[in-house]
């Protein structure tokens, strides 16, 4: 397995694809959309969301992904709207902030964005670890094969640099506007174990040749904005890694086992079943149902997953 920097002719900014070589033949990108391509063609690109519905159901998942059978739009409240929309609006503030734009806090229209704007500037969450000589990624994805399959994920930001014994460090922040969550929680989530074994994975294309990025030099920060003076810093290890990989494979020849043989299965969990709309082509429907804004919940994550599926294999370059 190796990575390949290959940078296209695309206008104005030039593209750094994370490509890879597999057993048997090379990816080589000369174009994202014959990247996009064979990657369609030959292999399932797995982000958190798709990985965990696997695991909570495979008919769910045959059933979404596979043959792309609609989730039904249900109009969400005017609030849940509005709090969505902040959301958004706060993370692309930021990215803004990142890529070196000048914020002017009097400019915020919205008081709950200018709000928690005040909180990030009064709680820099980077400490006193961080030097000048650090790099700022807003919304950086990265792309790694898992088996025969494709892991991906995008992180509100990376900090990449090196640490006072000159060793490269990756620093991933995720920004959260929702209620805080505790540690035990954030450990246990596949965000967490996804962002981290990505970059073990495939953080040293960020480098410069020769340079290796060790598990024991990536973190991973969940800053909310309601609990701004107490960021959940989660470290990493080699030996955390090992376990976390072994089980991400695991996970992924199954799923290359489930679709050799188009065999998927129901839940056997009929919570599952109560946030799922594909009761009727399970006749599950004494399962009864969750309210409806919680799958319209679920819909409008995955879809804006599916528009971040063709940044993931545009990073900006890196010097
Ligand atoms: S209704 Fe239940 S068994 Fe059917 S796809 Fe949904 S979660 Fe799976």
């Amino acid at each position: 397995m190796a990575f390949i920097k290959d940078y296209t002719d695309l206008p104005d900014f030039l593209i750094f694809s994370i490509c890879v070589i597999f057993d048997d033949f090379l990816v080589q990108c000369t174009s994202i959309s014959e990247v996009r391509y064979l990657l369609m063609e030959s292999h399932l690109m797995l982000s958190q969301y798709k990985l965990a519905t696997f695991l909570a159901c495979q008919r769910r998942f045959q059933l979404r992904y596979l043959r792309h059978l609609p989730w039904p739009n249900v109009p969400l409240s005017a609030r849940t709207e509005a709090n969505l929309h902040r959301g958004q609006e706060f993370h692309q503030l930021l990215e803004r902030h990142f890529l070196g734009l000048p914020i002017a806090s009097a400019a915020i229209v919205d008081a709950q964005i200018g709000q928690w704007w005040r909180q990030f500037e009064a709680n820099w969450p980077f400490g006193n670890d961080f030097s000048a000589n650090v790099r700022f990624l807003p919304e950086t994805g990265l792309t790694v094969p898992l088996g025969d399959h494709l892991l991906y994920g995008r992180f509100d930001l990376l900090v990449m640099g090196k640490d006072k014994e000159n060793i490269p460090f990756a620093h991933i922040f995720d920004w959260k506007t929702g209620k805080p969550v505790d540690e035990a929680a954030l450990n246990g989530r596949w965000q967490t174990r996804l962002y981290l074994a990505l970059l073990a994975e495939g953080g040293s294309a960020f480098l410069p040749q020769n340079s290796q990025l060790i598990p024991e030099k990536i973190s991973l920060t969940y800053w909310y904005v309601q609990a701004a003076d107490t960021p959940i810093t989660i470290d990493y290890s080699t030996a955390k890694h090992k376990r976390s990989w072994a089980e991400l494979r695991k996970h992924a020849a199954h799923l290359t086992e489930a679709t050799a043989k188009d065999s998927w299965p129901l839940t056997d969990d009929l919570a599952h079943c109560r946030e799922c709309v594909y009761q009727s082509y399970c006749d599950r429907r004494e399962a009864g149902m969750v309210h409806p804004e919680r799958l319209n919940k679920i819909e409008l994550v995955e879809a804006e997953e599916a528009t971040l599926l063709n940044e993931q294999l545009l990073t900006p370059e890196l010097p």
